[in-house]
């Protein structure tokens, strides 16, 4: 007898007809004699809305608020699935983040799991309850709700399986798999059965939404064994391994990509070592992510510096930056708001430079001027103008031959002949 984490995600609950499905999936995992905790998003739309409703009283409405606001959502799924498995006959008892005792800091809207009590877990599964939890929420030291992040229930179901040492979690979504890249975007992309702990989160981090990051990095500080899979049909669906062979890998496993982005500019900003630090810190100081960072020299006593943020922050980022500016003395404050940020990713790539070139010339024979470029060992990234992303995304993936089996991908992606 195995004890299973199962997520499902807001498509998988959007209706109730989705809902009996999914208490129709879990209960046949009970009547094989498994242990079950299953974890659960709001029905797809419902954070949204929750969302909308209170940018319309208040758009700065005190963060606390929205958190417990928001956290209504997974609220009504819990209920209604084991409203809908103990009909079946399958017991079952719903939790929410504050009732499992899952704590987590103070920052509402992005909170961290600091650790799950599992007591009241386990001593349901000990009842034989299936045990039904609210993905995306927990409680702070105030007794305060706190919410996890979008996305953020599959950091709940990570981090439960974690905690209650699972034989494996199993996210159920809208998918069959982690794909070569979004199959939204290239319909051409490729399922793949297993992919690299290192990849998956270099892949959530650029913009992957299937996984949320923090549930990547949960999943690879405690080995969890972790398979995403659909909710609709059956299937193997993807494997995320841990501690594999880098010589063997394609040189590209993946393309991932961010429309959320935005990018700033101060132009001739005085060149002397601490200037970096005083532009970024107002930008910190507002709890601010700054993603990628260039600085010119210009040899004049100026630089240019260039970093980019979440869309979302821009106005407020651009504010900030346009009184450094003043204090600084800098030439001007230029922003984009239209830019996208295209990501190769693969553990094969770490040792082919020619992998940027190749990356470069098609980006290049396709007129998409590349604005920023970040490396690290297993990945590439360009910001382009966010209107070339698709084109982008698909010269890529056909270039690395992302839409053929890796036995048969052409001359682009193999690790002998780059
Ligand atoms: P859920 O509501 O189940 O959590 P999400 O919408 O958060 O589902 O994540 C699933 C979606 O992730 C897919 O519908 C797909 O559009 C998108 N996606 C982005 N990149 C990939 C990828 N590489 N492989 C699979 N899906 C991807
Ligand atoms: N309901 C939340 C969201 O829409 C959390 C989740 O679905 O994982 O982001
Ligand atoms: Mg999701």
């Amino acid at each position: 007898m195995a004890l299973y984490v199962q997520k499902f995600g807001g498509t998988s609950v959007g209706t109730l007809d989705r809902i009996e499905a999914v208490a129709e999936r879990v209960a046949q995992t009970r009547s094989q004699g498994h242990d079950v905790v299953v974890v659960v998003s709001a029905m797809s739309g419902e954070t949204n809305r929750l969302l909308g409703m209170a940018q319309q009283l208040d758009p700065d409405a005190k963060r606390r608020e929205m958190d417990v606001l928001v956290s209504t959502g997974e609220q009504v799924t819990i209920a209604l699935l084991a409203i809908a498995l103990n009909r079946r006959g399958c017991p079952a008892v719903s939790m929410t983040g504050d009732q499992v005792r899952i704590h987590t800091d103070s920052a509402y809207g992005k909170a961290r799991i600091t650790h799950i009590d599992t007591d009241s877990l386990q001593s349901e599964l000990a009842s034989g309850k299936v045990v039904v939890v609210a993905g995306f929420q927990g409680r702070d030291e105030h007794n305060a709700i706190t919410t996890l992040g979008r996305g953020g229930s599959d950091t709940t179901a990570v981090a439960i399986a974690a905690a209650l040492k699972a034989d494996e979690c199993h996210i159920f979504t809208d998918v069959d798999g982690v794909y070569t890249t979004d199959p939204r975007i290239e319909p051409k992309a490729r399922r793949l059965s297993t992919i690299t702990f290192e990849e998956m989160l270099e892949m959530a981090s650029l913009g992957a939404k299937v996984l949320q990051i923090r549930s990547v990095e949960f999943a690879g500080k405690y080995r969890v064994p972790l398979r995403v899979l659909s909710s609709f049909i059956d299937g193997e669906g993807t494997l995320i391994t841990y501690g594999g062979e880098r010589m063997e890998a394609p040189l590209v496993s993946g393309i991932a990509f961010n429309r959320n982005e935005a990018s700033l500019t101060i132009l001739g900003v005085p060149d002397r070592p601490t200037v970096a630090a005083q532009i970024l810190g107002p930008i910190s100081d507002a709890n601010i992510d700054v993603d990628m960072i260039v600085q010119n020299t210009l040899g004049d006593g100026t630089a240019d510096f260039t970093f980019t943020v979440n869309r979302d922050d821009y106005r407020r980022a651009r504010a900030l930056l346009e009184l450094t500016a003043s204090e600084l003395g800098a030439a001007c404050v230029q922003g984009n708001g239209e830019i996208a940020k295209v990501s190769i990713v693969g553990v094969g790539m770490w040792n082919h430079p020619g992998v940027a070139r190749t990356m470069f010339k098609v980006l290049g024979e396709e007129g998409i001027n590349m604005q920023l470029i970040s490396t690290s060992e297993i990945k590439i990234s360009v910001v382009i103008d966010e209107k070339y992303l698709e084109l982008a995304v698909r010269s890529l993936h056909a270039a690395f031959g992302l839409d053929q089996e890796p036995s048969e991908q052409p001359l682009g992606n193999n690790p002998g002949l780059i």
